[in-house]
Order: structure tokens, then sequence, then C-alpha cells
């Protein structure tokens, strides 16, 4: 027997009783006449202690040869702490240790095993096992566990069926690059790794599935940032007979019944918001609605005064920073330098200052008098000690840019309370995407993606102007999930591929059985995805994912660890049929 309880386990009514405790050697402090030990394993610290006259000799003479993270067993007496500590579930007690066995040695770890650890970011991938050893880590890592039960427990309540999809299959168009796997029995033809398992759970419902759920790992070849990683996990579901509404109710209660179980929040507003909205006051597809600074546009009330940069403007746009009057010259050129940065993109910013005194200060009245800042204080509904911060330019690229200012100010005056959550379903997005590299349209979502009924007529028309029955989960910025009802017939399938520029021959090759599928009695259905180590860093109250997965990979897709990606045998590059340039 290795261990009678674990290191989080006795309290003060186990006072007297004799235990057997293993674990790691997490601190060690030597007192000469006595000598604690922090002894941790996965449920928590257990103090061991000892006691010159309490603790046999040789045992001092032991200790004093082991360090941190040895794995050590001890046995001893349950005893009543004289110093408690009410920062650990197990802090009125300790061990009295009678007898001590190093079940195993540690080298020095190259970082300390501590929630605030000294190992910088490649280090502690590197040894990503020893970085598990700490508490955080831990914690992610249970925080994740729980959210997949509870996903579970409310699928299966609402009587999803969890179903397994193939990973080794054919391309699935998400937007991003394939991962591709050879086939060597195949010699000259590859799998790819799924974006997602968008065809099969269409397939799914063609096979009379009704309510698919699955958690599930998705693979794409992207650049990566803290929330993406080349693999991933998705809750991927779909369902039959049902309309954009009923998929919304169904995951809006997934979403609450999380928050409920995990962080005991009762969320009640989901308020819908349309692409279009989103865009013209938020500059975003996915805002964060957890403050206003609402976009004002002044294009018209400012054009006509002889000010080149807002005449040869396509919109002239801006934001209220409530209180922010006050701005320092120094304050308002960290401001300026920030939008100027190639990835905000603005070529500069024009400030208005409303004084508390009434009067206005801008970077531009030498056009425009006191009058007409007014004027425009009065559109923002503005008053005194706020300050206006406008851009202008093309629409698209200058509300983005005003959008990243937005976030940027949010940051700035502490509007985004992490404890704070502000969930929305953006709606009504655009069906496709005018790609100007390519010269073509591309699909906003993905191929499979229904238009609104009422404007599938423009298709042929106005392809831009057709809405998608898609929707998007947003919570504080952050792209939750996005779904959408789906086409389920092939003329409407084959004309979508069509809008997007494939030849019969590709759609067919790619597509071919979909469309096949879809001969055989497809029910009308729709799904969603969510990205589940999002929605994990999320509720966990941080922007990186990789803090919730295990063994992420680094920004080059690289697991340092393992060292992988790495070359294979020439045997091997043989039986697959491959030769390399290098
Ligand atoms: N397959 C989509 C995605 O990965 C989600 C969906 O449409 O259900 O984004």
């Amino acid at each position: 027997m290795y261990r009678s309880h674990n290191c989080g386990e006795l309290r003060i009514n186990d006072a007297g009783n004799q235990v057997t405790l293993s674990g790691w050697v997490h601190k060690i402090r030597d007192k000469g006449g006595m000598i604690w030990i922090d002894l941790r394993d996965r449920f928590g610290i257990t103090q061991l202690i000892l006691e010159e006259g309490k603790s046999d000799s040789s045992l001092f003479e032991k200790v004093r040869n082991i360090g941190r993270e040895y794995v050590i067993q001890a046995t001893g007496e349950v005893a009543e702490r004289y110093a408690k500590n009410p920062n650990l579930e197990t802090g009125d007690i300790e061990i009295i240790v009678k007898e001590l066995v190093v079940l195993n040695k540690s080298e020095t770890p190259p970082f300390t095993i501590e929630n605030e650890t000294d190992g910088g970011d490649e280090l502690r991938m590197k040894y990503r096992y020893l970085d598990l050893r700490r508490e955080v880590m831990r914690n992610n890592l249970m925080l994740r566990h729980k959210m997949m039960q509870q996903t579970r427990r409310y699928l299966d309540s609402k009587s999803f069926i969890e179903i397994e999809t193939p990973v080794l299959i054919k391309s699935t168009p998400e937007g991003a690059r394939d991962f591709v796997v050879p086939s060597r029995m195949n010699p000259g033809e590859f799998y790819a790794l799924p974006q997602s398992p968008q065809t099969f759970k269409q397939l799914l419902m063609i096979g009379g599935l009704d309510k698919y759920y699955q958690i599930v790992k998705c693979f794409r070849d992207e650049d990566l940032r803290a929330d993406r990683q080349p693999e991933f996990t998705q809750i991927d579901c779909e369902m039959s007979f049902v309309t954009r509404d009923d998929v919304i109710e169904t995951f809006q209660g997934l979403i609450q019944h999380l928050f409920k179980e995990i962080l005991s929040l009762n969320i009640t507003e989901f308020p819908l918001m349309t692409y279009d909205n989103a865009i013209s006051t938020y500059g975003s597809d996915k805002p964060d609605i957890r403050f206003g600074m609402t976009f004002v546009e002044l294009t018209k009330l400012v054009q006509g005064f002889n000010f080149n940069v807002f005449d040869q403007a396509e919109i002239v746009v801006g934001i209220k920073a409530v209180g922010c009057a006050s701005y320092s010259r120094k304050q308002l050129d960290e401001l300026t330098d920030f939008v100027r940065r190639p990835q905000v993109g603005a070529k500069g910013l024009v400030y208005v200052k409303c004084n508390e005194d009434g009067t206005f200060k801008s970077s531009v009245d030498k056009f425009y008098n006191a009058e007409k800042l007014r004027e425009w204080a009065g559109v923002f509904n503005a008053g005194p000690g706020d300050l206006l911060l406008i851009l202008s330019g093309n629409a698209k690229p200058t509300r983005e840019s005003l959008s990243t200012l937005r976030l940027h100010m949010g940051d700035e005056l502490q509007l985004k309370n992490p404890k704070d959550f502000k969930p929305l379903w953006v709606v009504d997005f655009p069906l496709l995407e005018w790609d100007e590299e390519s010269s073509r349209y591309h699909a906003m979502h993905h191929p499979f993606t229904s238009a609104k009924p009422e404007d599938i007529e423009k298709l042929d028309s106005s392809p831009g102007e057709v809405r998608a029955n898609a929707y998007d989960l947003v919570i504080n910025g952050v792209e939750i999930g996005g779904g959408s009802i789906r086409i389920h017939d092939e003329k409407t399938q084959k004309k979508m591929f069509d809008a997007l520029g494939f030849t019969s021959e590709e759609t067919e090759a790619q597509f071919g059985f979909l469309l096949n599928a879809f001969k055989y009695g497809a029910p009308p259905h729709g799904g969603i995805a969510f990205g589940f180590d999002r929605l994990c860093a999320l509720f966990g109250g941080s922007d990186s994912i990789r803090d919730y997965i295990a063994f992420p990979k680094n920004n080059s897709g690289r697991d340092v660890m393992i060292d992988s990606p790495s070359k294979v045998s020439d045997e091997q590059l043989k039986e697959l049929s491959i030769k390399l340039d290098n």
C-alpha cells in the first residue's frame, strides 16, 4: 500500500490516527531541531514534521539528503498543528513522521513548481510534465474536465447522442489549410485531417441520427496566436428538423448550464444582434458588449469644411471616452501612435476634448469652430469631461481600426471585467465574402450554409447581398461558437458551389458523396460547433487557450517536449512513395 490517504484529505478530526501518504516534496524547511516538509499530490499539500525527540534521528539524516520533487512515502501520526495555516485545506494538521521511504529521486527542476513560477514559456513547454505539477495548471485541467462532464450531462439530458467520426478523411473546407497524411496503401494519395466533422455530421442527419454531438479534435494549418492551436477541440453538434431559433435555444441552454454548474452564475441575457448592426456599432462581428463606447458616424456632419482628410474619407466615425478630456498631450500622442501601428492600420487620430468649462480643444480646431465641435459633442451625447476619438478613411478598415482602439480604451479604462460575462448571438452574416486576391467569392462560414430564404433569389443577381442563415455565439469579444442551418438539397448545394467558383468536376470530386446523399431524403438540418479550448479559457479568466490544453504546441506549431514535427526515416518515405526535395 502506497498510501492510506491523499495529500488533500486529512482534517482535524483525523488527529491521533496513523496514516501513510505518498507524494512529491514541494518544500523543505530545516530549522535544525525541526524539519517541515510540504508533501504534494494532485489533491493538495499536507505538512510533515520531524521533531527531535519525537522522530527517529536517522530520519533527520535521510531527509537532509532529499530535495525538491523527490517522491517519498511517509508514515506517521496526524497531530493538531500549533500554528495553523488557514490557506491550506489541511492547514489544521500535520503528520509527525515515524517512517520515510524515498520512492524516487529527482533532479533539481529547471523552474520552481509554484503558481508564480520563474520558468519562461519555452522552458515550461519543454518540461510540460513538471509544469503540470503546478496547482494553477492542475486547476485549469480540472476546469476543463468539469466543463466536458457538464457538456455531456446537458446534451445527454436533451437526448443528444455522442458519435465519433473519422480522423483520416478528405478536405472539409472551413477556410484553413489542411494537414495531410500520406497513405502507404494508396501510393501518391493523401488523407486530410478534419478541419471539422462538418460533412460527417450532416451525413449522420441523413442517416437518421438526429441530435448528434461529439467533443472532437479538429486540425487547421493556419498561423497561430494565443487563441489558436493547430489541433483544437470542438463541441460539435447537429440536429434535424430545426430552425435557427431551435438551435439557438438548445445551445443557449448548454452555455447557461455551464455557467450555472461551473461558475454558479445565472446568465439570462443572450441578445441577438445582426451582423450589420455589430459592424456599424462595434466595428466587429464579435463585439465585446461588457461596455458601451459604441460607434458614432459623423461623415455627413464633418465634410465640406476644407479638412481634406475628412472630405476624402468614405466614413468618419468615432467613440466617446467618458471622463478622458483630461488626457495629457503625451497620452493623446500615445493613442495616435497606437492607431498608427501597422496592426491597427489608421493613418491618424482626431480628438476633441469636451472640457469641464464648456470649451472644446481639438486637433482639428483650425477647420472646425467651437460651435461645430459642440454639434459633434451633441451627436455623441458627450458632456463636460469627455473625450471624442475619431478615425476616417475607407469604411471597412476604418471601422476595424476603431474597434481595436475601442478595445484598447476598454482596457485602459478597466471596463473589461473578466468576471462579467456578456454573451450575444450575432446573426444574419453575409453568405459570401468577396476576396480581392483571388477575385472570387468565398463562403463566409462554409459552403454548406444556407441562405436566408427571403434572400435566395439574389444569389444570381447580387451574391454579396445574400444573408446566411448562420449564427455565432460571442462572449466578451470572443467567438465561442458558430453554426448554421444547412443546405439540404442537391440543387441548391450545387448552386452554392457554382457561386464559389468551383467547376462541376471539382464539385463532383470533392463533394460528390454529399451531393449524392442529398438525393436520398436529406432532412432539413442545422447545427453548431463551440471552440472548447476557448470556452475553458474564458471560464478560467484567461486569454490563452494553451493554459487549458495539457500538451499544446508553440507558436511555430511545434511540440518542443517531444520535438515534433521531426524527420522520418528514408525507409518510411520510401514506403509512402515520397521523395523530398532536400
Ligand atoms: N463546422 C463549423 C465550424 O467548425 C461549425 C458548424 O457550422 O456547425 O466552424
